[in-house]
């Protein structure tokens, strides 16, 4: 079986939510740029005041910041059997900076260990989903208000905290951030196919259905 696997889609996709249980059924961890980077900004970090501006306007994050919180990450015990990429590599540029990355750490390569997974779904779709998605910010489960909304509306069903909704979520960001996957992102699913670790999974069906697609194409491999 392969052991780093990259989430390719659109945002709202539902990468995350496969993401968080293929981390759970395989025990390795879910490496998410995006929660990685408002990690930094909720620190206050230096790379954290850099990414702030992008994000809030849903454009990316400069790769010099993006390669250095991924290399940091990459390099910890957890990630020494596998991983999943979620919101990384996000252009062709970051996909040859983790060649690089994983070449430096000498222990997976893309054409022998990695398989890239893609989402399609259509993007209006997406748009309405990203607008209705709330989290919770205690233990992290992800709602969606039209699609798998909580029992308790904006109560999380596991902890019953508050949930809460992601700034880049509103409307104006959410179209900038589609705008941004079609020119930087999109290319991605040629570069992986050429390198013959492409596979692709219908979005547009309950989490449950992608979820069983998802299984047998990791445990195929
Ligand atoms: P996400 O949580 O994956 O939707 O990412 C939220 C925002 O974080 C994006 O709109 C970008 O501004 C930034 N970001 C996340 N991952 C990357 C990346 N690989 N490269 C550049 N910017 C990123």
């Amino acid at each position: 079986m392969k052991k780093v696997f990259i989430f390719l889609g659109p945002p709202g996709s539902g990468k995350g939510t496969q993401t968080s249980r293929l981390s759970d059924k395989l025990s390795i961890p879910h490496v998410d740029t995006g929660s990685l980077l408002r990690k930094n900004i909720q620190d206050n970090t230096e790379l954290g005041k850099i990414a702030k501006g992008y994000i809030d306007k849903g454009q990316l994050v400069p790769i010099e910041v993006v390669s250095e919180v991924i290399k940091d990450r990459l390099q910890k015990d957890d990630c020494q059997n596998g991983y999943i990429l979620d919101g990384f590599p996000r252009s062709i540029e970051q996909a040859q900076a983790l060649k690089d990355i994983l070449a430096s750490l000498d222990k997976f390569t893309l054409k022998d260990d990695t398989l890239a997974i893609y989402f399609d779904i259509d993007n209006e779709v997406l748009i309405q989903r990203l607008i209705n998605r709330r989290s919770c910010p205690k233990c992290g489960t992800i709602y969606n208000l039209i699609s798998n909304p909580p029992k308790i509306m904006d109560y999380c069903d596991i902890c019953d905290t508050k949930l809460t909704q992601r700034k880049d979520d509103n409307e104006q960001t959410a179209r900038a951030r589609f705008e941004t996957y079609e020119k930087e992102t999109a290319p991605l699913y040629e570069y992986f196919k050429q390198l013959g670790i492409l596979r692709e999974i219908k979005a547009d069906k309950p989490i449950s259905e992608i979820w069983e697609d998802l299984k047998q194409i990791v445990f195929e491999e």
